[in-house]
């Protein structure tokens, strides 16, 4: 996957489309990725001990990554990212400011 862990995220589906956010954390095996504050689900807990009310916790659900899109740190637009060879070492570009990402 070419989104990785600390790269702001803007969503182009779901619940949460056209909202930004951070991501939190990456599955590779799954395409997907949590990001900070966006697809958040309330998941009801049981109650544990009679008499007690269950509570409301709310989770986030990592997304799909195909309706998740990059946004460039230095243009702050939407961007695909391409690589770069620095120093022998591949680095992340913006394919459209060419800065690293
Ligand atoms: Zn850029």
């Amino acid at each position: 996957m070419k989104i990785k862990k600390g790269d702001e995220v803007k969503l182009v589906s779901g619940k949460d489309k056209n909202k930004t956010g951070k991501v939190i954390k990456v599955f590779p095996k799954e395409g997907s990725m949590l990001v900070e504050g966006l697809n958040m689900f309330k998941k009801h807990s049981r109650a544990r001990e009679a008499g007690k009310k269950g509570e409301t916790i709310i989770i986030p659900k990592p997304v799909k990554g195909s309706i998740a899109r990059l946004i460039c740190p230095s243009c702050r637009k939407i961007t695909r990212v391409g690589y770069k060879l620095e120093a022998d070492i591949k680095v992340r570009i913006c394919k459209k400011c060419h800065k690293t990402l």
